[in-house]
């Protein structure tokens, strides 16, 4: 079955909801038995890892399983698992993983809240962290120790955009008796398939393109088979769970995945390209453009780019730069992406190799190309180049 088809089927059971093509939401925090025979038959069911099966609200309902079946058959990975949000889904994992006196390696180029998560909550617990540059591929060999566990990568970068080498990092964490857990939000579901590729444990968050429409909150971990006891344990010892109105919300977004996805590939692609030309910016960090240092990698392994990328504009006053995003009308401002209207944001990148991976003098400006007419999106950075144009000539005039 090809991708597009599957995703109209993933998760779907119309027979056992009243022939409704839509799973419902079902809203449960009691889950009643009818009898004490089918009560002990579900308890049963559960430790026997029955997919589907809940005997409480926290378990999930078939709304969450629908979701959660939906995720692990499109991803590729054995079973999936509902969380609040992305964030949530990746701190669960990572508490699932490691223990006292374990090292984890985190790429330098990871979602900054993942860091603090690893610094600020986990070392509490004795783990340690070494960030690692995201492009040293298969010689990350050389940060391995001992008790290193876990190999965290997320490819593309945020805010950074260098792809990762995962199968060669891959190789080199399973050589060493550790796990792979990728934040796969970028490459979504369809553009990164991270089983193929050697991660044992892939992360999104579905906040972004699996509900696409920037109104809930969700996180998903997949997982291979030799992971799931671990991981679904520490979820359900850690409590997290997710409310059925924004799986929902999740299930509708996954449904049209694939022909969103395509539009935000090929709008992004066509902005990437314009922005290449103008003056006033200094690179474009886009990977399905041949200029960026990733662009090999991201062909051989990526099966499309979503519509997340960032420039550096060349070096501008803080006045120019102002003046450049308020006058945007098309670009809302603010954090995250992944739904049909586009987004701007300016970032200052940090990060311990960040010397060595950006070379670059000017502003790092972020930016979401939506739904709209790719052309609209332009003539709205055009005027908003001019804008800043203005500005800039007017200060130089003053200090002439
Ligand atoms: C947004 C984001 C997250 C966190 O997801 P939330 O649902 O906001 O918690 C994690 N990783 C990446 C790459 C993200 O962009």
């Amino acid at each position: 079955m090809k991708e597009s088809t599957r995703l109209t089927t993933a998760g779907r059971h119309p027979e056992r909801f009243a022939g409704v093509v839509n799973t419902p939401v079902f809203r449960a925090s009691t889950i009643l038995s009818g009898s004490l025979s089918e009560w002990e038959k579900k308890k049963k069911a559960r430790a026997n890892d029955e997919a589907g099966v809940s005997t409480y609200g926290r378990f999930g309902t078939p709304t969450t399983h629908a979701l959660e079946e939906a995720m692990a058959e499109i991803e590729g990975g054995y079973r999936s698992l509902v969380f609040p949000s992305g964030l949530a889904a990746a701190a669960t994992a990572l508490t699932a993983l490691l223990s006292a006196g374990d090292h984890v390696l985190l790429t330098d180029s990871a979602y900054s809240p993942t860091h603090t998560f690893l610094t600020r909550v986990l070392s509490r617990y004795g783990v340690e962290v070494t960030a690692y540059d995201p492009v040293m591929g298969g010689s990350i060999e050389s940060l391995m120790r001992p008790n290193t566990r876990v190999v965290y990568v997320e490819s593309p970068g945020s805010e950074t955009f260098e792809i990762q080498d995962v199968p060669a990092i891959s190789a080199v964490a399973h050589r060493h008796g550790a796990v792979v857990v990728m934040d796969n939000t970028w490459g979504t579901p369809l553009f990164f398939k991270p089983f193929e590729h050697g991660v044992d444990v892939s992360i999104q968050a579905a906040t972004k393109y699996v509900v696409g429409h920037s109104d809930a909150m969700l996180g998903v971990v997949t997982c291979t088979r030799e992971m799931w006891p671990r991981i679904k344990q520490t979820t359900y010892d850690l409590g997290q769970t997710a409310g059925p109105d924004d799986i929902y919300l999740a299930l509708r977004g996954l449904r049209t995945l694939n022909v969103r996805l395509q539009q935000h590939w090929k709008s992004g692609l066509r902005v990437a390209q314009w922005l290449q030309t103008r003056p006033e910016v200094e690179a474009v960090l886009h990977p399905a453009l041949p200029s960026h240092p990733g662009h090999a990698l991201w062909k051989r392994d990526f099966k499309g780019a979503c519509g997340l990328f960032a420039m550096v504009l060349k070096p501008v006053s803080a006045k120019a730069l102002e003046g450049f995003v308020d006058s945007l009308s098309l670009f809302g401002l603010g954090v995250s992406w992944g739904g049909y209207e586009s987004l701007i944001i300016p970032f200052t990148p940090s990060g311990k190799h960040l010397p060595a991976r950006w070379p670059y003098a000017g502003q790092g400006v972020r930016l979401h190309i939506g739904l709209e007419d790719p052309e609209d999106l332009i003539t709205d950075l055009e005027q908003a180049f001019t804008m800043l144009e203005n500005i800039e000539a007017k200060a130089d005039m003053q200090y002439a």
